[in-house]
């Protein structure tokens, strides 16, 4: 079957849901989760056997002399963010760049994660950027692991980005240097880069983190994080998964997020016994898959990836238009289609945001009920089933979708191991997991863990030390939360700009989003360049205002605080400090146009400017 994306009609959800009684049992589920150690729960190997499972499994890193150098903009990232940043200054005429790069190659989350099984779990014609400009198209409707990490290498490719790339090379420091009007960017590989701009590009899931099991270094057989694959221990490999050498072999699985669910089957199809050691329950919709209509290709229009892209928002975010059909017809969309087609129903009635909030709410607690009886319909074991369920808002973890996830559990090898009264897996031996005081021997340790999303920044760039203007370091600086003017600049910190969930507006296509960033780094910093202008940063004030524009979206905070188990996008239910808690509250397009009004007026409005460039010289 091949898919032409086409008009979807809303779905069929329960009716018959108590929903008071619904807000009670997210809450007792909430409450039975929170920790109060917060992300200081996991563990962060400095040196041993698990810090070295760390590193690069995939590629050698190859010797190389230091580099001693004054460049114009060091690119911190070599993937999307990176590269996309990249790709912009290029279009903005500026040459003198470098991406610098801790794995081996392009591609950022998409080169550390080989597990078998990975996919985007968003739809590949709005992930995947740049398919108008590099003609590529999708093999189907969620890509591959491999197929996306090869567009990234296309694209580097196409804008010429790998010959000033330094791969296996992670920024130990970053000291602005008044004197020169440059950054001194410092690596672990000897490099001592001069570079009048530094564009913070690093990706929100680019360091793994591991669980904080007691016993975790005891544990002696192996043990990996889930964006470390290590096919030799498995057997196959990243083009074909198929995991021979688990025949014989008990493997645990600690993790039940995105990741976990894409592995869990491979698991189960190839290991003698499986554990997935699950703490909270994650919701996974239906994922039909069908491969790319060569007929739907051929109707495309110029324009249609960002109006297919802006459809996606509206479906998944800011909520349909009268008029509008849902493109994208997936379970991102599903709310927003349900309470478009009531709104249509009424002849679209103007309403409050509040109106539209309350329909939204109403509309989840009937979705996330339709998931839980689908699990009913799939799963025989009726007591695996009721585990199985997930009892939250549907955006308090990010939801998921599999054909294969819940039928794995109805292989008699796979089991289905609930951690939630231990907030957590209880203890590792040398032998392997003990849950309800049963030690349950295991060969392997899968950790589906994940990453330093909302962690503090120093964990999530592995830089040891930012250091702006007057020694201040950013990471004091912002310990109270961000302090930037829309996003990108931040008072004290010249000519250092900013990507990612920081202050700005909120898109549903996340790498577009950070495509935009790189859109609007680049118009300044070109501009820079050609005005002779050797420093730029926000005024205080400028920087202050855009600030309290931030403040109303903090309700968005305290709803992921309050309403959602624990997890990266609430910091753990630690300190709400980073990651989505600020953004444009009036939306993404009116964001775009507040960026694009200031860009089009090109006075460096709410900045302050050091002019008097002087010229970068060669390398030496
Ligand atoms: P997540 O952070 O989403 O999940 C980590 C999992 O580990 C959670 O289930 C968590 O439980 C569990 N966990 C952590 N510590 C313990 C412990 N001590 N005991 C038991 N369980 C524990 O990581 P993922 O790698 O799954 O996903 C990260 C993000 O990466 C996704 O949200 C998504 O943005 C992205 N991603 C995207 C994909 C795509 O597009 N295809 C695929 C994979 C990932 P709990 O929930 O209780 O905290």
């Amino acid at each position: 079957m091949t898919r032409t994306p086409s008009k979807c009609p809303p779905t069929q959800t329960p009716g018959n849901i108590d929903i008071p009684a619904l807000r009670e049992k997210y809450r007792e589920e909430r409450e039975k989760r929170f920790r109060s150690e917060g992300q200081k729960q996991y563990f962060r190997p400095k040196s041993g056997v698990l810090a070295e499972q760390l590193a690069d499994p995939y590629k050698p890193v190859l010797p190389r002399a230091a580099i001693s150098e004054e460049i114009d903009v060091a690119v911190l990232g070599g993937g999307f963010t990176g590269i996309l940043a990249s790709v912009q200054l290029r279009k903005a005429g500026v040459t003198r760049f470098r991406n610098i790069e801790q794995a081996g190659d392009f591609g950022g989350v998409w080169y550390w994660n080989r597990y078998p099984g990975i996919q985007c779990d968003n739809e590949s014609y709005c992930y995947l950027p740049l398919l108008e400009e590099t003609g590529f198209v999708p093999s189907k409707r969620f890509s591959d692991g491999t197929e996306i990490q090869g567009h990234c290498v296309r694209i580097a490719r196409q804008f010429g980005l790998y010959d000033g790339a330094l791969f296996h090379t992670q920024v130990k420091s970053l000291r602005w240097d008044e004197s020169i009007k440059r950054w001194h960017v410092s690596t672990d590989r000897g490099d001592e880069i001069r570079a009048r701009f530094v564009i913070m590009a690093g990706g929100p899931l680019n360091r793994p983190k591991l669980p904080g099991i007691p016993g975790l270094q005891d544990f002696k057989g192996q043990v990996f994080h889930s964006a470390r694959w290590d096919y030799g221990t498995t057997g196959g490999s990243w083009e074909s998964p198929v995991l021979d050498k688990l025949t014989d072999k008990r493997v645990a699985v600690v993790g039940t997020g995105a990741t976990a669910i894409q592995i869990v089957p491979y698991l189960g199809k190839y290991a003698r016994e499986v554990y997935v050691l699950q703490r909270t329950p994650p919701s996974v919709d239906a994922r039909p898959n069908p491969p790319t209509d060569p007929d739907w290709v051929k109707t495309l229009q110029p324009g249609w990836q960002k109006q297919r892209q802006e459809n996606f928002h509206r479906g998944a975010m800011e909520g349909f238009h009268p008029g509008d059909s849902d493109l994208v017809c997936d379970f991102w969309t599903e709310i927003n289609r349900n309470v478009a087609a009531k709104l249509a129903a009424q002849g679209w009635p103007a309403i409050t945001p509040e109106t539209f909030m309350a329909m939204r709410e109403d509309e989840d607690f009937h979705v996330m009920e339709r998931f839980r009886r689908r699990i009913d319909e799939i799963v025989q074991d009726k007591a695996t089933a009721e585990l199985l369920k997930p009892w939250f808002r549907f955006h308090c973890k990010r939801p998921l979708s599999s054909d294969s996830y819940y039928p794995t559990f109805n292989r008699p090898n796979v089991h289905l191991i609930d951690v939630s009264a231990t907030k957590g897996v209880e203890r590792l031996t040398e032998h392997g997991f003990v849950h309800e005081g049963k030690e349950y021997p295991i060969d392997l340790l899968i950790c589906a863990s994940g990453f330093e999303v909302t962690s503090d920044l120093d964990l999530r760039w592995g830089i040891d030390e930012i250091q702006g203007r007057d020694q201040q370091s950013l990471y004091d600086y912002w310990a109270d939360g961000y302090k930037t003017l829309h996003g990108v600049v931040a008072r004290g910190f010249p000519n250092q700009f900013f990507t990612g969930y920081i202050q700005g507006g909120l898109y549903a296509t996340t790498v577009e989003q950070f495509n935009r960033q790189g859109h609007h780094i680049a118009h300044i910093i070109s501009e820079a360049l050609k005005q002779g202008i050797s420093a730029v940063e926000p005024t205080q004030q400028a920087q202050d205002a855009w600030v309290q524009v931030m403040a109303p979206s903090t309700a968005f905070s305290q709803y992921m605080q309050s309403e959602c188990p624990p997890s990266y996008l609430n910091n753990e239910s630690g300190k709400f400090r980073y990651y989505l808690g600020e953004f444009y509250l009036a939306g993404f397009t009116a964001f775009e146009q507040l960026l694009q009004d200031w860009r089009g007026q090109g006075a460096f409005e709410g900045m302050e400017l050091d002019r008097g460039i002087t010229p970068t010289r060669k390398a030496g």
